[in-house]
């Protein structure tokens, strides 16, 4: 729901401020129409309808996969295209990967969101529209900012739905905005302490090779990067959870893996997750479960905790950064 129309609306029919807010409950609660909210005049439930509808997001595609998870893809009002994704789990948790901004500027040599035109940031009520879609179904719990874009690079926007998702049953504490290394964003985390979580994605464990696969590598650098995170995690007191995508032959050896360790330290600062790669048109293979395993067990040996992720969705293409690969209109757009 556009929150800024919303206010506007109602400032306009001259209604009392606390209207916004009840209608917020509502909808943060799931609500589908505002015939449901009962608690408003029937006058004035006719005429928002009309006026602020409940999405400001059109839905233009859905898919299901066989293990639950389910995609969206959506349309902005100006025609901008982005994706979100709910992942349901077996202990019960359901977690949400929003989009920060339709396509993105940084240009990730693996990522398929890379490939496509950078439309622009999200605004708040566009980041929260894509949770509402499926907390109208389901509730959720968890939030990751893991679908299309740079959230360090709409942090206003980011945080201001940080604080809204609670309303929406998901604490700070359970919302984690991954970024690049966008070193202003990260001490802006630190220096403000939202208590959300803060997953890097490193990828590369010296910075030759991780300015190849990620070219903002060139303006913030890896050891820049780390300290960074460090300060955060001092602040924050907690731990950084690092994405590292296992790449066939180009990440995924062992000496990499021994300078991954020696880079991120076993004190607990930073803790491991591998992620397996999902195909997109960029050329790169998936690193195979042994050599992913192989990986993990180079890095328990010397004291970083590694963990797995699980693929979830992948037959409808909805994992992290592939939210746009076969979509062929939105990789021209
Ligand atoms: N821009 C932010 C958040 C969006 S990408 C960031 O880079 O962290 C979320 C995660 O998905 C990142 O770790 C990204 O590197 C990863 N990713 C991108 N393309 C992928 C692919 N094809 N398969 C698996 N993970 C991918």
């Amino acid at each position: 729901m556009d929150l800024e129309l919303l206010d506007r609306t109602l400032a306009d029919r001259g209604e009392p401020r606390f209207r916004a807010k009840q209608i917020w409950e509502w909808v943060a609660r799931g609500a589908q129409s505002y015939e449901e909210m009962t608690n408003l005049p029937a006058a004035l439930r006719a005429e928002l309808a009309v006026a602020v509808p409940l999405s400001a997001l059109g839905l233009e595609r859905e898919a299901h996969a066989r293990d639950g998870t389910e995609k969206a893809l959506f349309r902005t009002h100006d025609d901008r295209p982005l994706e979100a994704v709910l992942m349901r789990y077996r202990d019960g948790r359901r977690s949400v990967c929003l989009s920060s901004q339709s396509g993105c500027p940084l240009t990730c040599t693996f990522c398929a969101t890379g490939a496509m035109r950078f439309g622009r940031n999200l605004t708040t009520s566009e980041v929260l529209d894509q949770a509402l879609h499926f907390r109208r179904r389901s509730g959720i719990d968890h939030v990751v900012f893991m679908g299309m874009g740079e959230p360090l690079l709409n942090l206003d926007a980011v945080l201001a739905a940080c604080e809204r998702l609670r309303d929406l049953g998901v604490s700070a504490r359970r919302t984690a905005i991954s970024t690049v290394g966008w070193i202003p964003g990260i001490e802006r985390l630190a220096a403000e302490d939202p208590p959300v979580r803060l997953a890097l994605s490193l990828h590369a464990p010296e910075d030759a090779l991780r300015s190849e696969l990620m070219p903002v590598n060139e303006r913030y650098p890896l050891g820049d990067v780390l300290a960074a995170c460090r300060r955060w995690s001092e602040a924050r007191r907690a731990p950084v959870f690092v994405e590292y995508l296992m790449l066939d032959g180009v990440n995924d050896r062992y000496e990499q893996a021994v300078a991954l360790a020696g880079l991120l330290g076993s004190q607990g600062t930073f803790k491991v997750n591998l992620i397996p790669y999902n195909p997109t048109e960029a050329g790169f293979k998936g690193s195979s479960r042994a050599a992913i395993e192989a990986f993990r067990a180079v890095l328990a040996e010397r004291g970083l905790t590694a963990t797995v992720r699980l693929t979830r969705g992948r037959e409808i293409d909805a994992a992290c950064g592939q939210l746009a690969a076969r979509e062929g209109e939105l990789a021209r757009t």
